[in-house]
């Protein structure tokens, strides 16, 4: 799909979202792109002649129906022959290469919003010679023409689907080379010590004997530890992306749903004094920290004869063991549920918030107990709250946030915008980050420079694959193709 011998062809398509608005954008680019959209447009100067940067009024005429040389916006309505169709009133805007989106020649049309302006007048773009572009084949010869490289590529798809400001900033950060820069960086690094290595052994091949010198060593134990730090701002930064998924799980009438509704803060959820009337999931995402939370009220967690308030607690317990984090609510105004104990025994490896509840009724169930209950959870935290009181609440709302840095070494501030946030990212730095402590390891061992110097090499390679120094043909397939048509 994305055949580099296609970069030749100019392609077009419809960049805006469909639907009625008021500007609907195509976007043709390409080495023939002012041909074929001059061939189309008709303004007061042909596009062929129009200097870079700049926007130019006209009418988009279909194919063949074009009222002769260069007319202006007022042209009339048939040449006569008859034939001449107006297809739209249109804004041209002109970038020559390589200043522009792709690096080649691109002609923007914004043309009036709606299906059929627009879809007319690609129609027309594609008689005229171009090729409908395939999904995210603008960003990817942008890729291709070293406009940008592939995180920040990425980091376009990011920018357009953000969810929350904070994952939306994440993703501009991208764009703007954050992490590409500091990748750029430790891959200078690495070659740097890659070079000396491979240098040393060729030198030894003369006089035998090859040491990796203590300062390459301590240079690998560097990056080694740099990738860690970035490694360590994924879980952020995947929750910064993704945002986070976090269910309301405990026992019938403990107050999930008030508290459901006091952190969403509207009456969302049904409340009421009888047990086991949650049956559904209700979900709702709010933003704690710029973080998209999507918190979802379960069914009380107990056993019931009624079938469809079974169901409800199937779903709950489905989600309860899908969930890595849960916020876990109890009635801290009377004595533990018995239950309870036995659904602390189901948090093993999770990150578990712990909300005492009914704090305005009295404190019965002390806090200790609850961290007790919670020795095998892998993070936890209890907050006295009174969702009906609203009491605890800003508190609890911090704690969730902590809960969400929590990976990010046990650190509860927001890490930098460079945080790592895409898994492919992730998936790679980790392969860099492991041979880079097994070049440590080798060359701490007195071993052979040429085994620390094949390390170095897999650990430039994988770097290479977030940046676009190394990667191949399908890779690429693999991420535009996840794009849509005119990104
Ligand atoms: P759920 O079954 O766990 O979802 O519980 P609900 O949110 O439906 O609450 C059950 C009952 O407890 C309702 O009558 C609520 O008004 C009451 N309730 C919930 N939270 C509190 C609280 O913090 N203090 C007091 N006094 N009552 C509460």
């Amino acid at each position: 799909m994305h055949d580099q011998a296609d970069v030749n062809d100019a392609i077009a398509a419809v960049c805006t979202a469909p639907g009625a608005a008021g500007l609907a954008v195509l976007r043709v680019s390409g080495p023939a792109a002012l041909a074929i959209a001059g061939s189309v447009f008709r303004g007061g100067l042909p596009l062929g002649s129009a200097a870079s940067h700049t926007l130019h009024h006209g009418w988009a005429w279909a194919p063949g129906s074009s009222p002769g040389a260069v007319e202006t916006a007022h042209a009339s309505e048939s040449n006569g022959r008859g034939e001449a169709r107006r297809l739209d009133e249109v804004i041209a805007a002109v970038f020559r290469a390589p200043r522009s989106y792709t690096g080649e020649d691109v002609v923007e049309l914004s043309c009036h919003g709606g299906r059929i302006s627009c879809q007319r007048v690609l129609d027309a773009l594609i008689a005229a010679g171009a090729r409908l572009a395939a999904p995210g084949e603008f960003t990817l010869r942008a890729f291709l023409n070293g406009r940008i490289d592939l995180a920040q590529a990425e980091a376009v798809a990011d920018v357009i689907h953000a969810e929350s400001e904070a994952a939306h900033e994440l993703a501009l950060a991208q764009l703007a080379g954050a992490l590409s820069r500091r990748l750029e960086r430790a891959s200078e690094r690495i070659a740097d010590a890659l070079a000396e290595v491979e240098a040393r052994v060729d030198f030894a091949e003369d006089v035998g004997g090859v040491e990796v010198p203590s300062h390459v060593v301590m240079l690998i134990a560097d990056l080694s530890a740099e990738l860690r730090a970035m490694l360590a701002s994924a879980a952020w930064g995947r929750a910064l992306r993704d945002g986070v998924q976090l269910p309301l799980v405990g026992h019938p009438n403990v107050g999930k749903s008030s508290l459901f509704n006091a952190l969403v803060g509207e009456e969302r959820a049904i409340v009421t004094t009888l047990p086991g009337t949650t049956r559904d999931r209700v979900s709702e995402a709010v933003e704690i920290a710029g973080v998209r939370v999507t918190l979802s009220d379960t069914a009380g967690l107990r056993a019931t004869a009624d079938a469809v308030e079974a169901i409800g607690v199937r779903l709950a317990r489905e989600t309860l063991d899908r969930s890595r984090a849960v916020l876990w609510v109890v009635d801290g105004s009377a004595p533990l549920d018995p239950e309870a104990r036995r659904t602390a025994g189901s948090f093993a490896g999770k990150r578990v918030l712990a909300a005492l509840n009914k704090r305005d009724l009295g404190a019965v169930v002390p806090v200790p107990e609850i961290e007790t209950l919670l020795a095998a959870a892998a993070w936890r935290r209890v907050v006295e709250v009174s969702a009906t009181q609203g009491t605890g609440i800003e508190e609890l709302r911090q704690a969730i946030m902590a809960m969400v840095g929590a990976e990010a070494e046990g650190r509860n501030a927001p890490p930098t915008m460079a945080a790592l946030s895409n898994p492919r990212h992730v998936e790679a730095l980790r392969r860099a980050q492991q041979a880079l402590d097994r070049a440590a390891g080798i060359a701490a061992a007195g071993e052979p420079g040429e085994l620390v110097a094949l390390e170095l090499r897999d650990c430039l390679e994988a770097i290479g694959e977030v940046t676009g120094r190394s990667v191949d043909a399908d890779l690429l397939d693999r991420i535009f193709g996840k794009f849509c048509i005119g990104k």
